[in-house]
Order: C-alpha cells, then sequence, then structure tokens
C-alpha cells in the first residue's frame, strides 16, 4: 500500500494510535494499570476464521487458574450454545460471560480485563490496540496468516505452525491450530504479562 501511495509507511506506534481513534471509542479514561485477574478469552468466530479448539480453551483455563488469574470466556449470545457443550472441560472458577455484553461492554470489559487470548478476531485486535498484553492463534493459510492478520500491538504475540496449512482443514477443524499447545499459549501469554507490567513500572 505505501509503494502504491507513495507515501513512507507510518510507524506501528502512530498506526496503533490512529486504530484507537478511527474507532471512535473513548479509552481515555480506562485504567490500564488495572490490578485485574481476570483473563478474556474469546474461543469464537461465528465460524468466520479459524478457531482454536473449546477444549483447548478448557485447558489453557485450567493452567489460568493454577497461576492465580481467572478465565472469563466472551463472545455473542449464539456463541453460548457451542460452548454449552464443552462447559464441563472448563474448571468451576470460570466466568461465562457470553452474550452479557453490548458490543461497547464487551470494549470496556476488554479494557478492564489483564489479558486476552483469541484467534483471528476483532476483539483481539481491540485488545491488542489498547496494548493488553494478547495471543493470537492463527493458521499458516495465505490471506489469513499472521502475516497479513496478525495482532501489532506491543504486548501482543502471534502464534502460527510453520507447515503449511492443508486444504482439509476447515474454520471449525484446523489441524495446524490443533497443532498449538494450550502450554505453548499460556507462555506467550504469561511473557507479554510480564512485560507489560515491566514497562508500566518504569
Ligand atoms: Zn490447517
Amino acid at each position: 500500500m505505501s509503494k502504491l501511495l507513495r507515501l513512507p509507511c507510518p510507524a506501528l506506534d502512530s498506526i496503533r494510535a490512529n486504530a484507537v481513534l478511527w474507532s471512535g471509542i473513548d479509552f481515555g479514561l480506562a485504567d490500564f494499570s488495572n490490578s485485574s485477574k481476570d483473563i478474556l478469552l474469546h474461543p469464537y468466530s461465528r465460524g468466520n476464521g479459524r478457531e482454536w479448539p473449546t477444549e483447548f480453551f478448557a485447558e489453557l483455563a485450567h493452567l489460568i487458574v493454577k497461576e492465580g488469574w481467572r478465565p472469563v470466556v466472551g463472545g455473542t449470545a449464539s456463541d453460548a450454545q457451542v460452548f454449552g457443550l464443552h462447559q464441563h472441560l472448563f474448571p468451576t472458577e470460570t466466568l461465562v460471560a457470553l452474550g452479557q455484553d453490548s458490543l461497547s461492554g464487551y470494549m470496556q470489559r476488554i479494557a478492564d480485563s489483564a489479558a486476552l487470548v483469541a484467534s483471528s478476531t476483532g476483539p483481539l485486535h481491540v485488545a491488542s490496540a489498547m496494548g493488553k498484553p494478547s495471543v493470537g492463534i492463527y493458521a499458516p493459510k495465505p490471506r489469513i496468516d499472521k502475516h497479513r492478520w496478525g495482532a501489532i500491538g506491543p504486548h501482543s504475540c502471534n502464534l502460527q505452525q510453520e507447515a503449511t496449512c492443508q486444504t482439509a482443514c476447515s474454520n471449525r477443524d484446523c489441524l495446524c491450530m490443533r497443532a498449538i499447545q494450550p502450554a505453548v499459549v499460556w507462555q506467550a501469554l504469561q511473557a507479554q504479562l510480564t512485560a507489560a507490567s515491566l514497562s508500566r513500572s518504569t
């Protein structure tokens, strides 16, 4: 794009600042140094994108609880139906917030949470633009991969398998998404949480 327009590519910081500005949402008063222990898990994309298996989110939720954080599952009311089949896999400490928020309410929930984990979805980019620690999970397929759609926030990490995604993969069941283990996601998120808290204290 920058070649086409013959303009220099803006710095990532200014892209981020503009993304927040263009969203029209006022994050000015959000307290980013909050001490929330909530880690928002956003498992679904209404089938629009590659999804990480719900049972992996459940495993991740157990790791989150073990370290003293609280998993919060976010999404729409229709996601609640799919989630219901897997809810028993999640630790009892999990807060299920599916369908509970308006769009702006969900933005606020993201702002109030400590971190977010999702596949390639809007909420991931919102959290990322807010500078929240976040992990995005991507499939190695041209046009949907992390090189094109990866979150660009200062405390975002995009995970993706190296091997190319097979045509047999579908949005709801992708072997390449399954290849990314919950422990790896948790490790990546912990690194972002640590980096964010260090950058706040300096
Ligand atoms: Zn795949």
